[in-house]
């Protein structure tokens, strides 16, 4: 062949390739989850692509992922007839990660010790690389649909890899591992095993929708049955099936094929509606936050399909940003297969399914966070501040947002609490819930600010997550309740015995006060008599309508 190059893995993929060669995650099985996930996204992209280009050129006949083991090679091919790669493709999607928090991902993992390692990967899902787990040489081929030629890639995962044309190659993609000897002894996990295929499919890919076969006679030799190929999973659609007969492990496994996660979901969340707008959804809330939440572009979890078949991933007219980790599929039936992103923005029915989704998510943190306060916290922990966002970008839902959220307080410096729950504690005669925002607990404690809030008992909210310096000023209160800032105006925390005394020194230092507001004429806008000190000898004010110290300062640190 004409037209080979040797090319070397982008830095970034070359640290992942070398995790993976030394292989830090225990489960090795699950290469070949990521093989048969990708070869299923590659048949429903071709069955959606043959659909809207009828010119395509593309073979749609018995769309399917063949695995061929050879034990006597000790190779294992995971095959599919999907969409596969252009050479530009294979170049950018298989040797470069372009995923945003690769580089945070690698600096974490060189810090991290063994443990908190297998779970960085997992939260980062390193797909086809997990092959390197299991092969010490992989080698791909794969054709285009519609396109002539073909392109075969080929690495042992140390830096380089060599890619050329191939003229003769079959549509779609051929992933062929050439297995690592050490596995072989270990009969649980000889991959080229028919036997432990058909375990390994069973357990983590039995609810892909595309058939999963062996060749006739693998590993059934002198069989009846040896003339027809091997159908190894079940191919029923998750979000379909009656609740009842799912399993735990079975919605565990869809999450991972859907989220790229490699942990078990947080929460499973299922819905469906009949009528009009028909539709399923099923949804999951994740352990731990996406390795990209808080990253300008991060994807949006939720894939869209009508009537089982797939439409697109990552559909942002399903799930507001703010909701940006739930992860899941929304199986629409009456929306036409040609719909692009653009239309579903317009789209009513569309609107309607995302309204639902969003009351639905926020009841369910609701019940989690009354019903089962540890897996709430998780959740608060890893997405709280996400979801904060909704309290800005949300009207609508501010309300609920605002309900089922949780501040970090002086009340309870280890446990968050509601805004229902401060409510509860407020003192008599206090008509305001009280906040402070900040760059940490720390700094906010230590504000002269919190003195007398401090003395007379009164508890206040520390905000300081950079968003809570934005929210607060959209939202008018909770519950009936205005939220103040105690950086902010005048909080008025006297008794009335307390407002006379201070009256009464207002006048003694009238004249002070005149006479420094004069000569801090340039620097502030007024000279009070304080009510909220009680050790510091004076603090600075904004007024109600002011910048925050911390807006300000994030302003000027900007430079303006
Ligand atoms: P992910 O699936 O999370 O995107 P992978 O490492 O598993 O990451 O795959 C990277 C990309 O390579 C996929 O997004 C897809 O575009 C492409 N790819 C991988 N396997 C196939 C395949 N069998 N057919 C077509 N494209 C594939
Ligand atoms: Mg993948």
């Amino acid at each position: 062949t004409t037209g080979g190059e040797t090319i070397e893995f982008q830095a970034e993929a070359r640290q992942l390739l070398r995790l993976m060669i030394h292989s830090i995650y225990s489960n090795k099985d699950v290469f070949l989850r990521e093989l048969i996930s990708n070869a299923s996204d590659a048949l429903d992209k071709l069955r959606l692509a043959a659909y809207q280009d009828k010119d395509l050129g593309a073979d749609t006949e018995d769309l399917h992922v063949e695995l061929v083991p050879d034990a006597g090679a000790r190779t294992l091919t995971v095959r599919d007839n999907g969409i596969g790669m252009t050479r530009d493709e294979v170049v950018d999607l298989i040797g470069t990660i372009a995923r945003s928090g690769t580089a945070e991902l690698l600096a974490k993992l060189r810090e991290a010790g063994d443990d908190a390692r297998q779970e960085l990967i997992g939260q980062f899902g390193v797909g086809f690389y997990s092959s390197f787990m299991v092969a010490d040489r992989v080698e791909l081929v794969t054709r285009k649909a519609g396109a002539g030629e073909g392109v075969r890639w080929a690495s042992d995962g140390e830096g380089t890899y060599t890619i050329e044309p191939v003229a003769d190659a079959p549509q779609g993609t051929a992933v062929t591992l050439h297995l690592k000897a050490s596995d072989a002894e270990d009969q649980l996990h000889d991959y080229a095993d028919p036997s432990v295929l058909r375990r390994i499919v069973k357990t983590y890919s039995d609810f892909i929708t595309w058939p999963v076969r062996m060749p006739p006679g693998t590993g059934t030799a002198g069989d009846a049955d040896d003339a027809a190929p091997e159908t190894l999973n079940s191919m029923k659609a998750l979000w379909a099936r009656p609740q009842k007969d799912v399993t735990e492990e079975e919605y565990a496994e869809f999450y991972r094929h859907v989220s790229h996660d490699w942990q078990e979901p947080l929460e499973t969340i299922r819905l469906a509606a009949e009528g009009t707008f028909e539709y399923q959804a099923l949804l999951f809330l994740p352990k731990v936050a996406p390795m990209d939440l808080h990253m300008r572009d991060a994807r949006r979890g939720v894939q869209l399909y009508v009537r089982r078949v797939f439409i697109m991933d990552d559909c942002e007219a399903l799930v507001p940003e703010y909701l940006r980790f739930v992860k899941g599929v929304v199986d629409a039936a009456d929306l036409s297969l040609n719909v692009s992103r653009e239309i579903l923005q317009q789209d009513r029915q569309i609107s309607a399914i995302r309204r639902r989704l969003v009351k639905k998510v926020l009841s369910v943190l609701g019940s989690l966070r009354d019903n089962e306060p540890e897996k709430y916290a998780t959740f608060w922990e890893q997405c709280g501040r996400a979801l904060k966002e909704g309290l800005l970008s949300d009207a609508d839902n501010r309300d609920t947002i605002l309900g089922v959220s949780a501040f970090a307080t002086t009340h309870d410096a280890d446990a968050p609490t509601s805004l229902a729950a401060y409510k509860q504690r407020m003192r008599e005669g206090q008509d305001a819930i009280y906040y402070m925002t900040g760059d940490s607990r720390t700094a906010i404690e230590a504000s002269p600010h919190m003195e007398a809030f401090r003395d007379k008992g009164y508890e206040v909210l520390l905000l300081t997550d950079p968003v809570d310096e934005v929210w607060v000023d959209a939202v008018d209160g909770f519950d009936g309740t205005p939220l103040r800032s105690i950086a902010k105006g005048q909080v008025d925390l006297q008794t009335d015995e307390e407002k006379e005394e201070a009256a009464a020194k207002q006048t003694e230092f009238a004249d002070l006060c005149t006479w420094m507001a004069e000569v801090l004429t340039e620097d502030v806008k007024e000279v009070r008599l304080s009510t909220r000190l009680t050790t510091s000898p004076a603090v600075l004010v904004g007024d109600e309508f002011d910048m925050t110290p911390t807006l300000e300062k994030m302003y000027r640190a900007m430079g303006q």
